[in-house]
């Protein structure tokens, strides 16, 4: 979390993505539904450039890496084979008195112990009490499958069952050999993909974080059999790098690196990476080595080859996989939170700004302003153009040729309306990093101010230097 705003609630941030377009329940006309989301204009706008980032960094920079758009629902016999028919369920406890439920093993770690697990069942240790109604009489957890089930043609039964994909992953290691024989690539190389998954998820919370439908941003990266180690600890590294490029300090990412224990059978290391969050460290993305599961599992239930021919060394191998898997929807909620700012702003010339004490007014002579400090890469707009007056038509025109040269380049925003004053503020509120008013001296010599988000500084910039300076400034 950014440091100086360790006391932003939810509801705070909520209200703010809610008031200025970021984010809205779904469905809210109808009360809404637990766990879906919708995105605004300026949420979308957030997204893209997220999603754009990533495969900038992961698919177009590198040459051994290349995209693929699966369906979301493919054929059921992918969920057997993956395992998630069998074993992709969160253990469910249900409050008899309340009827509340919960996640077994959130419910657990909450009070501070741990759910058991022997031999694949589950039970809830000693005095397990509901959050809600402060009851003991709990459910023993019972296995819940988080897929949702859908049924494919107009006939409901058994061999029409179909499931919303809960991860992009599965579609990749289906499509492998189709994207071999056409991608004129050799091991190592990846498959990336973003697209939206599904997960029935028991108990979703802490605003856009857990939900039900999400996005997510994955890639399986094949590797000769014995270089696991070295191509997990290599994207581990990178995708830490990436984070960092989208203005999220170093100090708030953490590693969890996964104990032997912890790792699912298959798998020889996983690390998550974690982000912190004003309602805890959690993850944003988990970067597994998944050796050859998921294509021998494939091979096995398709009764397809998966095996590879390695023409330099001779041999034929089914490669093994590393796995970076990160959540489109968990990383716009990092970035909103690190960039939620409140300072306080002397009135007048001086515009001295100072960290906003929580739960305070400003001091005479101050007004407070909120600010959205996103790197200038991911804010979503990036440059508002504002005429000073909105009744002088030559003017206007003038404000008007500008914002038509910088909005094929960048999202802009146009605002002619209110205070100037409070043009900047309602920019720096969804984190536009910059603004430019065309006044009566632009009319005589072309020039206008430019003002900076952060350090609210105006300076005077020629028209023709305009696009460049801000070129600079916007990467
Ligand atoms: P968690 O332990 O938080 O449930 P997970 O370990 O099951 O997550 P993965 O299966 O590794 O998650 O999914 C990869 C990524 O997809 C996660 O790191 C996260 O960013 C995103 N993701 C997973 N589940 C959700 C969800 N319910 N809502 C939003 N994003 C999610």
């Amino acid at each position: 979390m950014n440091k100086e705003n360790q006391t932003l609630t939810m509801e705070t941030l909520a209200s703010l993505c809610k008031r200025r377009g970021f984010i809205f329940q779904t469905s809210e006309i109808y009360g809404g539904i637990n766990g879906f989301w919708d995105y605004g204009p300026l949420g979308t706008e957030l997204k893209r450039n997220i999603r754009g980032s990533w495969w900038h960094s992961v698919v177009q920079t590198r040459d051994d890496v290349v995209g693929l758009d699966s369906s979301i629902i493919m054929h059921s016999k992918t969920w057997e084979a993956s395992g998630h028919i069998d074993g992709f369920s969160d253990p469910m406890v249900d409050c008899k008195s309340c009827k509340k439920r919960y996640r077994g093993d959130q419910l657990c770690e909450e009070q501070g112990k741990a759910l058991q697990n022997e031999a694949g069942t589950y039970s809830l240790p000693e005095g397990i009490k509901c959050p809600a109604c402060g009851s003991k009489d709990l459910t023993e957890p019972k296995a819940f499958n988080l897929m949702f089930k859908t049924f494919v043609g107009p006939v409901e039964n058994d061999s029409t069952v179909a499931y919303l994909r809960p991860e992009t992953a599965q579609g990749i290691f289906a499509q492998f050999q189709n994207v071999c024989s056409v991608a004129r690539q050799k091991v190592p190389f990846g498959i990336a993909q973003i697209g939206k998954a599904f997960r029935n998820e028991i108990n979703p919370r802490n605003y856009t974080f857990r939900s039900r439908e999400f996005e997510q941003m994955e890639l399986e990266f094949f590797i000769k059999p014995g270089s696991d180690e070295e191509w997990h600890n290599s994207w581990v590294e990178e995708r830490l790098k990436w984070y960092e490029s989208i203005g999220l300090p170093g100090s708030s990412l953490h590693k969890y690196v996964y104990p032997k224990d912890e790792l699912a059978h298959y798998a020889s290391a996983c690390v998550d990476i974690m982000y912190d969050f004003p309602f805890g460290t959690q993850e944003l993305e988990g970067i597994a080595a998944r050796g050859d599961f998921d294509l021998s599992r494939h091979q096995e239930c398709s009764g397809k080859s998966m095996a590879y021919f390695d023409q330099e060394s001779n041999e034929k191998f089914i490669p093994h996989v590393i796995e970076p898997s990160a959540g489109v929807d968990r990383i716009a909620l990092a970035l909103l939170c690190n960039a939620y700012t409140e300072e306080w702003v002397a009135k007048g010339e001086s515009s001295e700004i100072i960290p906003a004490e929580p739960g305070k007014k400003p001091p005479e002579g101050y007004e407070a302003r909120t600010v959205m400090k996103f790197a200038p890469a991911i804010a979503p707009i990036k440059v508002a153009v504002f005429p000073l007056v909105k009744n002088k038509p030559q003017l206007l025109e003038k404000a008007r040729g500008v914002f038509d040269k910088l909005k094929v380049c960048w999202p802009s925003f146009w605002d002619q309306t209110g205070a100037i004053g409070r043009r900047y503020r309602r920019q720096d509120e969804i984190g536009t990093p910059f603004a430019v008013t065309v006044d009566f001296d632009t009319l005589e010599d072309d020039t206008v101010t430019l003002r900076e988000r952060d350090s609210m500084k105006q300076e005077r910039v020629r028209i023709d230097e305009l696009i460049g300076k801000l070129h600079g400034a916007l990467i």
